[in-house]
């Protein structure tokens, strides 16, 4: 036989970035499908750590070791079907794209696939790869996979963004009665069948074996593996999703909200299946219609943020979506900040919120809400730095949607919360956690008080910081402020 006449298979490079899972991913499928005369492809993945990028970008070290737990099970999962993950260090985007080129060279790579993200930074440097990867004879190919519709696509009728969650939400609704979601058929299994493993020469690649962090109490809460997350999304849709529009504003129910914005914000979840499992529970049961519409709402808010942040790339750059608040006159006042940032701030459930933050990597979306408006607001610091150090705990951080609600908060967002309308530390605890369960769980100083006192200690009474400001003052200080813009 003449050995000139085999013909080498396509060997195509998945490179996953915030899409770290096998179900439902777009790139992935699309790489196991044949090539164009029906020879089955090659499939190799990778995944590029940029830390030097992670931090430049505010990820703390919560949000880059579940990312790494992420990956090692993608890893693991990969490898059960026959398909190497290369794992490298690279210090930043521009290490990603001269690894990349460098693995398409040597292993004689004529494709790279991924899934589309919607930052700035990730943007320019998919746009650089696509030149330089195409300037030497390899394609790129982007799928949209971070939303619903296709980010920045859905415009109003005179073709500018929506800038009003409502009317967005509305034509959002419109557009997928008329382009249903659906998912991605997981090919690896058949690819499995035809590829055999392919063993890479490592050694000339500057490798990072990630680790599962199983002794950061932090990470021991968040599951990282796709199968489990999977199976967290079903028991949400057959338990926790029926009460959701009840039970999602209080903090102290610990199955009020899904927990699944970690695994969102990785890609270790794709936001269609969850669209999806909601949409299955009100076709299966008419009565949880309300409480699964609430659910998808909030799905359209994080889908709202990232159609913003493409159409406004300076959201990306630290800039207020409403000029005008440039001129807010931001306190200085590195102690304040300090005691939010600590939970002392004497107003039991702020403090509660910002510990749970610390000790979770979490916060609920009502306390969120709080501590965001009473930074910006009450204390009149700048919301920048909240948005910071939110993204220096979370597990969950994530630019659009952290930024969406940070502004939102401090009123410099579009569809913001009016600047007068301030969430009372008091009242919204009166209202959301009334028998101080929630402040008793993150202030055990204060487990042992009645629920009234919980929720307001007399001042002096226990070991516990009197209120840093009085709530009336700062409030009229914020007011005035806010006012000066529109004269
Ligand atoms: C100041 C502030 C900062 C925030 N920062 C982040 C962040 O960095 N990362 C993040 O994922 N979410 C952020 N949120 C949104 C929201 O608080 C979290 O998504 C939610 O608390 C996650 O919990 P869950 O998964 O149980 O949500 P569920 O209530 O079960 O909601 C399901 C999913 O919908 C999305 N979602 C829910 N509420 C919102 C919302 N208001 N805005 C955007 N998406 C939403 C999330 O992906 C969430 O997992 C922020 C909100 C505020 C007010």
């Amino acid at each position: 036989m003449n050995t000139d006449q085999i013909i080498q298979p396509e060997r195509r490079l998945v490179w996953f970035r915030s899409d770290l899972r096998i179900h439902d991913n777009p790139a992935l499928f699309s790489a196991c499908q044949p090539s164009d005369n029906g020879q089955p492809a090659e499939v190799i993945a990778c995944f590029m750590r940029p830390e030097k990028q992670w931090q430049q970008h505010d990820w703390g070290s919560n949000k880059q070791r579940y990312t790494e737990r992420c990956v090692l099970d993608l890893q693991q999962t990969l490898k059960s079907r026959n398909i190497p993950l290369l794992t490298l260090d690279v210090s930043d985007f521009a290490g990603q794209i001269h690894y990349l080129l460098k693995l398409c060279q040597v292993l004689s790579i004529s494709q790279i696939l991924a899934c589309e993200e919607p930052e700035l930074n990730e943007r320019h440097r998919d746009a650089q790869l696509i030149a330089s990867a195409g300037a030497i004879g390899i394609k790129c190919h982007f799928f949209n996979d971070q939303s619903l519709i296709p980010m920045g696509q859905l415009l109003k009728k005179d073709g500018t963004p929506y800038r009003v969650y409502s009317a967005f939400r509305k034509q959002c609704l419109n557009w997928l009665e008329s382009h249903p979601v659906t998912t991605w058929p997981d090919a690896t299994v058949n690819l499995s069948q035809q590829q055999p493993f392919i063993e890479l020469n490592a050694s000339e690649w500057p490798l990072w074996q990630p680790e599962s962090h199983s002794a950061d109490q932090i990470q021991q809460q968040w599951p990282a593996s796709e199968q489990q997350l999977l199976q967290t999304l079903d028991r949400f849709c057959t338990e926790g999703i029926q009460q959701y529009d009840t039970a999602r504003d209080y903090p102290a129910d610990q199955t009020g909200t899904s927990k699944l914005s970690a695994a969102l914000a990785c890609g270790k979840l794709s936001v269609r299946s969850c669209w999806l499992a909601a949409r299955q529970v009100q076709a299966v049961d008419p009565q949880y219609q309300q409480a699964a519409s609430c659910w998808c709402d909030e799905l359209l808010w994080r889908e709202f943020y990232r159609h913003l942040l493409v159409l406004y790339p300076d959201l990306c750059k630290r800039q207020p979506f409403k000029p005008e608040t440039r001129a807010i006159r931001w306190r200085h006042a590195p102690n304040d900040l300090k005691r939010w940032q600590q939970g002392k701030t004497g107003f039991p459930l702020v403090d509660a919120a910002m510990r749970q933050l610390i000790q979770t990597g979490w916060m609920h979306n009502r306390l969120r809400m709080l501590v965001a408006v009473f930074l910006s607001k009450y204390l009149l610091i700048d919301w920048r730095e909240g948005e910071y150090w939110f993204m220096q705990h979370l597990i969950d951080a994530d630019l659009a949607s952290n930024n969406g609600g940070w502004q939102w908060a401090a009123s410099t967002g579009t569809d913001a919360v009016p600047y007068f309308r301030l969430l009372s530390p008091y009242r919204q605890a009166e209202r959301f956690d009334a028998e101080g369960k929630f402040i008793a769980t993150f202030l055990p100083e204060l487990a042992d008080l009645p629920a009234k006192k919980r929720i307001k200690p007399d001042i002096g009474a226990i070991l516990y910081p009197e209120p840093m400001t009085d709530l009336k003052k700062s409030r009229q200080l914020a007011m005035e402020e806010f006012k000066r813009l529109s004269n």
